[in-house]
């Protein structure tokens, strides 16, 4: 039985939806709706359809469930055990993150690098306390971060990782919640989802009026309400930006996605960077990982990879990029150049 101020917080939500992510959406259907604070960030949970309510209670417990298991701040979880014990056999799922996140290592030349977690700490980005670190401490962090220190054996899913060795799955473990999620949903006969997972949104199908879904891809210094609007469905778009956790010091803003070679924030010109790839986990690595190639490097990757995602690049001098995938799902009152793969 759900209590009073259950019922009428899943009212809320279900009101509160409009403002969010989601534009005008009118449907006749079962609508249910939740926030929860989960992985660090706010999520909210639209199910329509039978049986939604059931849905998002179960989502909600995945989520859960999965930060029990992924998150390295919490001291109980795989990840943090390994961290520690230095030595291990994987679960399923890790062995999953982990082989994905060395074949993304491999692809990117080392820009996406699960081992950064000794950087992310010497910034203070674990528990908030930051702070700009040394740069001898950096330089010295920077050499072991590398994700081929780590000994990987491919038979037993036994791992294990050089004495100063940490690893971090905070750039692809939103994205794989919101691929299992997308997973679990249609298995239990849902059509019809929207899933945001604080900036990484899961789509499952399309609105329950057939038509697609409109995501609005934020505009990093808030001017505009988006940067552009996207009409898609059945797949996830993933963000990663400079302004989704930073510090400031001294009039300089110091942003949560680290360039592994020099161990600073990625400083390559873009604000920000979203992916739509059927594969969540696959978007979350590259939105992480094209932003920190910076702009050309990202249209290179972008034109070897073009059947694979499709990218919306926002640059610090303000152009708005589109890859061609997108040109005709799109919708902004700003000008932008479309990316075209070269013949
Ligand atoms: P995202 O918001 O998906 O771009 O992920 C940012 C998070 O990923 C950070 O908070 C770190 O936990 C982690 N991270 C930062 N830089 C990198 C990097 N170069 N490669 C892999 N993970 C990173
Ligand atoms: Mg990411």
């Amino acid at each position: 039985m759900k209590t009073v101020r259950q019922l009428l917080f899943g009212l809320l939500c279900v009101v509160l939806l409009t403002g969010c992510e989601i534009q005008k959406e009118q449907s006749g259907q079962e609508t249910w709706s939740r926030e929860v604070f989960a992985m660090d960030t706010y999520m909210k949970l639209t199910v329509y359809g039978a049986n939604a309510e059931n849905a998002v209670d179960a989502a909600i417990l995945e989520i859960q469930r999965l930060e029990n298991l992924l998150s390295a701040a919490d001291p109980e979880s795989e990840v943090s055990v390994l961290n520690r014990e230095k030595k291990g056999v994987l679960s399923e799922e890790s062995t999953y993150l982990w082989e994905k996140s060395w074949e993304v290592y491999l692809e990117t030349q080392g820009k996406f690098d699960v081992t950064i977690y000794p950087v992310m700490k010497a910034w203070g980005f674990v528990g908030e306390e930051f702070h700009i670190p040394e740069e001898g401490l950096l330089n010295q962090l920077t050499n072991e971060v590398n994700a081929s220190l780590v000994e990987w054996n491919k038979e037993n899913s036994e791992i294990s990782l050089p004495d100063r060795v940490e690893l971090d799955f905070g750039a692809i473990a939103k994205g794989y919640t919101g691929a299992r999620l997308a997973e679990q949903l249609k298995k239990q006969g849902i059509k019809s989802a929207l899933l945001n997972l604080g900036g990484n949104i899961q789509l499952v199908g399309n609105k329950p009026d057939d038509s697609p879904f409109r995501i609005g891809v934020k505009d990093p210094d808030g001017t505009a309400e988006y940067l552009c609007v996207l009409s898609v469905a059945d797949t996830a778009v993933v963000t990663s930006g400079d302004y989704e956790r930073y510090f400031e010091q001294d009039g300089v803003r110091y942003h949560h996605i680290i360039d592994p070679d020099t161990g600073y924030p990625a400083d390559k010109g873009l604000r920000s960077v979203t992916i739509v790839c059927r594969d969540g986990t696959l978007a979350d690595a590259y939105s992480t990982a094209l932003f920190v190639m910076g702009t050309e490097e990202a249209i290179r990757f972008w034109e070897s990879h073009s059947k694979q995602f499709d990218a919306v690049l926002y640059t610090e001098d303000g152009r708005l990029l589109v890859t061609e995938g997108l040109q005709d799902l799109l919708a902004t009152a700003l000008d932008y150049e479309v990316l075209r793969v070269k013949e």
